[in-house]
């Protein structure tokens, strides 16, 4: 929903202000125009027709084998952008979030950086991305149809209570670097707890775009900061990820620490993990040396590293994923050097929803 054209609208149609709250709070709860049942229903049926439902529409949804479902949506002006649905057993549902439509770094193991950059999205365009699977949500409450991983109990309450099944958690880590769209991530995050997501709940992940660490970091939403770190040396991240020449790993470890002693909140550092690039023991060892060399209050080390195994796509560049026991050598020695260290689980990769494999493939 076009959140400023609704209340354009109901102000052209001479309706009261706090019409629009009303409707955002059926919105925000996953419900279409006819059931807004606290609005007249000759209203329900005027804004029908004048507003669509969604800035967005729904052009594909895949289902993955582990429940994940991943929806390719169309901007109005038929900009590509994807969104991914993530349910866990413990009961969570995560959404990772696209802020832009394509990408304009070009990592080089990223799917998104190879399709073309269209625009900024909207906070509109953002909300409209949770949004959608609120309602998907809603309805299989109602019908108990979407898709379970296979042979689990649905982690969900019964049909008819009132402690429905939201959404929980947000990441931003869809298509798009969110701290080159701040303003409409921000605007979107002011609203997500209203969908049931917490500002606590909510991660904006970015490539170690500095502007935007620090701007996060002055801004009164306690919401997590993740950094795209993938190497911990100059040169070789500035081959991975050519932003690293405009902003250096240097210097986007030094804006962490601002963020930390600003906001007391552990960073988490991605780390895609790429066979013979990244993951000989010395890297290990580097990146320990470089992460622990940065300390918070009470000597805790304010950063916690998530390895993550590399998703196949479609334009890999002759990169290849590094195999478990590499992964598993390369946690330990993090581990034993005292900096946390999580291997993120890969959920999705058979419909390509998957970190990095998001580029609109249908588009
Ligand atoms: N631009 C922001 C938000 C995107 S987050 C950022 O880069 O942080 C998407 C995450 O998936 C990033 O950490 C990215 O580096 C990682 N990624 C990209 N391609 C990948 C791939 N093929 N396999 C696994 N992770 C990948």
């Amino acid at each position: 929903m076009d959140l400023d054209l609704l209340s354009q609208t109901l102000a052209e149609i001479g309706q009261p202000a706090y019409r629009a709250g009303q409707v955002w709070r059926w919105l925000a709860a996953g419900a279409g125009w006819q059931e807004m049942t606290n609005l007249p229903s000759s209203l329900r049926g005027e804004l029908a027709e004048r507003l669509p439902l969604s800035s967005l529409t729904l052009r594909e949804e895949a289902h993955a084998r582990d429940g994940t479902v991943k929806a390719l949506l169309h901007t109005a002006d038929g900009r590509p952008l994807e969104a991914v649905m993530m349910r866990y057993r413990d009961g969570r549902r995560s959404i990772c979030l696209s802020s832009q439509s394509g990408c304009p770094l070009t990592c080089s193991f990223c799917a998104t950086g190879t399709m073309r950059f269209a625009r900024n999205l909207t906070a509109s365009e953002i909300l409209d991305q949770a949004l959608h699977f609120t309602r998907r949500l809603r309805r299989a409450e109602e019908e108990d149809s979407l898709r379970r991983p296979r042979g689990r109990a649905p982690a969900r309450v019964a049909p008819g209570t009132d402690a429905a099944a939201t959404l929980t958690n947000a990441v931003f880590m869809g298509m798009g670097e969110p701290m080159m769209n701040l303003d409409a991530v921000l605007a979107a995050c002011e609203r997500l707890p209203d969908l049931g997501i917490g500002h606590r709940s909510i991660t904006i992940s970015t490539v170690g775009w500095i502007p935007g660490i620090e701007r996060l970091a002055s801004q009164a939403m306690p919401v997590r900061l993740a950094i795209s770190l993938h190497a911990a040396e100059e040169d070789l991240r500035s081959e991975l990820m050519p932003v690293n020449d405009r902003y250096p790993l240097d210097q986007v470890i030094e804006a962490c620490a601002a963020f930390y002693a600003a906001r007391k909140r552990r960073i988490f550092v991605e780390y895609v993990m790429l066979a013979g690039v990244n993951d000989r023991y010395e890297q290990a060892l580097a990146l320990a040396r470089l992460l622990g060399a940065v300390r918070g209050t009470a000597g805790s080390t304010i950063f916690k590293v998530n390895l993550i195994p590399y998703n196949p796509t479609a334009t890999s560049a002759g990169f290849a994923g590094s195999n478990r026991d590499s992964i598993e050598a390369f946690r330990s020695v993090l581990a034993d050097r005292g900096i946390p260290v999580t291997v993120r689980l890969t959920r999705g990769r058979d419909i390509a929803a998957a970190c990095g494999q998001l580029a609109a493939a249908a588009g």
